[in-house]
């Protein structure tokens, strides 16, 4: 597919190439919708094989964010940005300062920050030419402890749903993936009395974790079939496809990872059809983003973010409510909840308001 094909296809506002002709630099950053405010994402540095592969990742991911903010109660929309070109060559102080002068062109359209191969040390040096950034340690800092905080709230409104109470006690939660987000929630797990099978195919990750919370460890290839009440994703993305999903023995699906279904409407389907709840990914997962956007109200105060990651619990019972009312999967309730958050603030906002900030 072409540009304009993508933008077409999925409504993106805005795609910008740049180049930066004395470091080297290359990267797309794709605006996908601005209805709810400026649009929010990080910046991510691979080695893409082409063009091609680059563009498709970074109009996913900038849709992904519009929808994860919109659901998240954040007035900001979605957007993303990929550098091309291989981590271990690419970065000096030279590429990521003119990678920020991009940014600061955008005005404020954009706000980015950390992301894949994109350091705290990398965003410093972005921040010397652009007032566009967040996340940083010296603002909400790093988000993948709340981003756990938020999937182990979501994990209780799944527990209240399935079985009419959010105890986890007794739980047997498998989770695959224990790195930063996953190794935090199985804290989390373990401290309200959950019984934890783990795996990571980092064997000395998995090894401590199993160490710290009593897990059980298994192979990675093996913890689809694990018997247990829950499933808890956190490693990387489309691990539920055609293969994996007959394989569960499980009543729940909620973790951290992100694009956890390989197809929304086909497995989301083959779940709900298995009569397994699953967690839509962006709003289980959504606790980052929400930390990120309460930088736009200064002080940072990390007290009054948790608890409205909180809610998370109670958005996910809306959306559990909403797909059982429409008979759709969970997935599909959670993408017409973010949109009809979109058109009816985008809605309202149409209003006149003499003197309006925008003006
Ligand atoms: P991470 O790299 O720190 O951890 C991922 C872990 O998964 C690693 O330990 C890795 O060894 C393991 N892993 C990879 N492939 C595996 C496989 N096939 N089987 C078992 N284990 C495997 O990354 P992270 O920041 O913890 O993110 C994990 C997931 O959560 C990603 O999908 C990410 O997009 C998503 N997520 C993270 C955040 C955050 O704040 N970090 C926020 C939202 C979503």
């Amino acid at each position: 597919m072409k540009v304009f094909d993508y933008m077409e296809k999925f409504g993106h506002e805005q795609i910008i190439y740049f180049y930066d002709k004395t470091t080297g630099l290359k990267g797309i950053t794709a605006i996908h919708d601005t209805t709810l405010g400026p649009a929010l994402g990080g910046t991510r540095l691979f080695n893409y094989n082409n063009e091609d592969e680059a563009l498709f990742d970074v109009v996913r991911l900038s849709r992904g964010m519009t929808y994860k903010c919109a659901v998240g109660d954040c007035n900001c929309g979605g957007g993303k940005t990929v550098l091309l070109g291989d981590p271990s060559k690419v970065k000096s102080e030279g590429y990521l300062r003119a990678y920020g002068r991009y940014i600061q062109t955008l005005n404020g359209r954009f706000y980015t920050g950390e992301d894949m191969n994109i350091s705290e040390k990398d965003v410093d040096y972005m921040m010397m030419e652009t007032n566009f950034v967040n996340g940083r340690a010296d603002m909400s800092g790093n988000p993948s402890p709340v981003t756990s905080y938020g999937v182990y709230w979501g994990i209780k409104a799944c527990a209240k749903e399935k079985w009419g109470d959010d105890s986890l006690s007794g739980k047997v939660i498998a989770v695959q993936g224990v790195g930063a987000v996953g190794y935090t929630l199985c804290k989390y797990l373990h401290d309200e009395g959950a019984k934890l099978i783990i795996t990571d195919i980092n064997k000395a990750r998995r090894d401590q974790t199993a160490k710290d919370f009593n897990a059980t460890v298994v192979e990675p290839e093996e913890i689809y079939s694990v018997k247990c009440d829950i499933f808890s994703p956190c490693s990387v993305g489309a691990i539920l496809n055609d293969k994996t999903i007959p394989q569960l023995k499980c009543e729940i699906v909620a973790g951290c990872a992100n694009n956890v279904l390989l197809d929304e409407n086909i497995h989301g389907d083959m779940l709900m059809n298995k009569d397994i709840l699953y967690a839509p990914d962006y709003v289980i997962n959504g606790g980052g983003v929400i930390n990120v956007y309460q930088e736009f109200f200064p002080p940072y105060n990390h007290e009054r973010t948790l608890k409205i990651i909180e809610k998370i619990y109670d958005r996910l019972l809306y959306i559990f409510a909403y797909a059982k009312k429409n008979n759709i999967n969970t997935q599909l309730a959670a993408n017409a909840y973010a949109n009809e958050r979109i058109k009816t603030i985008g809605s309202i906002r149409s209003n006149y308001i003499k003197n309006e900030k925008n003006l």
